[in-house]
């Protein structure tokens, strides 16, 4: 498995573009959360190549998690287009019905079925299902509104958007790489978001090859930096930047 970085910011585009992670695996190329990290996939020209199909996974709605949608058709309009999201009883509306309200005019001006030659719209649940020969799990989160963490093939982890959930490490089953938010640092001020204070007691000692911290804040000074390099020294927790690529076996 290859995890390609396209997005690692949260909320807004700053040192790091919002939410998008490419993933090759079995092959098949997944594209987690379509945040402004969107923008970047002109990088990945070799990578886009190789594949027929692209499947995105959504997590929830929030717009630094979709805006990306709207950059998507000029890189892939030759390839067929799957999308999961989040559908009822989690959501009052389908997924086609969130994105047919998203890209309509005059927002912009297409439906989703108009974003490449041919694209198929699904709901989840939280449960499993396939990707040709990939299981992915999902796991409901606590958020503002209702977030999903997902899990594909029991490798690689991806909970964003979430307070930490107690059942992360339970329901891994031996995954080897995690993406985690972290969006504040010493203690969060709400339950919907995780800080690294937290993260570094609850996942002292985890049993992940790399913790990658993502979705984080954009208002992180160089000296926020600093102060994370040092809470993180010594751990497997790593502080991601975008346009990373990792092999994940
Ligand atoms: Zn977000
Ligand atoms: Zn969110």
């Amino acid at each position: 498995m290859k995890l390609h970085v396209l997005g690692c910011g949260g909320f807004v585009p700053t040192r790091n573009e919002t939410s998008c992670f490419l993933v090759e695996h079995r092959n098949q190329l997944i594209m987690l959360d379509a945040g402004t990290g969107v923008c970047n996939l002109p990088k990945y020209r070799d990578v886009l190549e190789r594949y027929d199909t692209l499947t995105i996974l959504l997590s929830h709605y929030h717009l630094d998690h979709l805006i990306g949608l709207i950059y998507l058709t000029p890189f892939v309009q030759d390839k067929k287009l799957v999308i999961y999201g989040p559908g009822k009883p989690a959501y009052e509306q389908t997924t086609e019905e969130y994105l047919t309200e998203f890209l309509k005019p005059p927002f912009f001006v297409r439906t989703p079925h108009q974003l490449t030659r041919d694209v198929e719209v699904h709901d989840y649940s939280a449960g499993d299902f396939q990707i040709g020969d990939i299981s992915i799990r999902i796991f409901p989160q606590k958020h503002s509104h209702p977030s999903f963490r997902i899990n594909i093939d029991q490798k690689l982890v991806y909970a964003t958007d979430t307070s930490y959930r107690e059942d992360l490490i339970p329901s891994s089953e031996g995954a080897a790489y995690l993406l985690h938010e972290c969006v504040f640092l010493d203690s969060c001020p709400n339950k919907n978001h995780t800080c690294l204070r937290e993260l570094t007691e609850k996942l002292r000692d985890n049993p992940f090859e790399k913790v990658l911290l993502v979705h984080q804040q954009p208002v992180w000074t160089e000296e926020d930096y600093a102060t994370i390099r040092t809470m993180i020294k010594g751990t497997n927790l790593e502080q991601v930047e975008d346009l990373r690529t990792y092999e994940i076996t």
